[in-house]
């Protein structure tokens, strides 16, 4: 079950719906504050760190994965997603006009004219 049609691209506002359905049907509103669903998105992020803890660099595509391991990757990729997701819902803040408007942040603080003249800053670092 992808539960979206082949080929089409699955929005944020799709997930904020799929998660507030499947928490409702649960009950489980009731232990999501702010702080809880930030703890358990921490949580995740860990769970995503041990997927490649003690690997070293790996390339991009991960070539040398086994496809359980790109399966599993996969999962704790959504997992953090997913409380991402619901964490910026009940906080009141939308998520993909917020990630629009950091691009532009960040394009404005980092214009392409600087970009060969800083290869041994910080570029890429902390936005
Ligand atoms: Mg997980």
């Amino acid at each position: 079950m992808t539960g979206a049609p082949e080929g089409e691209s699955v929005s944020l506002d799709l997930l904020k719906k799929k998660m507030i359905e499947f928490a409702k049907e649960r009950d489980w509103e009731q232990f999501h504050s702010p702080r809880n669903l930030l703890l358990a998105l921490v949580g995740e992020v860990g769970e995503l760190s041990e997927i490649f803890q003690w690997k070293g660099e790996v390339p991009k595509g991960l070539p040398d994965w086994k496809e359980e391991e790109k399966v599993h990757l996969g999962e704790e990729l959504s997992d953090v997603l997913l409380y991402l997701v619901q964490l910026s819902d009940i906080c009141g803040i939308d998520l993909g006009k917020a990630a629009l408007r950091k691009v532009e942040l960040n394009a404005a603080k980092y214009p392409v004219s600087k970009k060969k003249s800083q290869t041994d800053n910080n570029v890429t670092g902390s936005c």
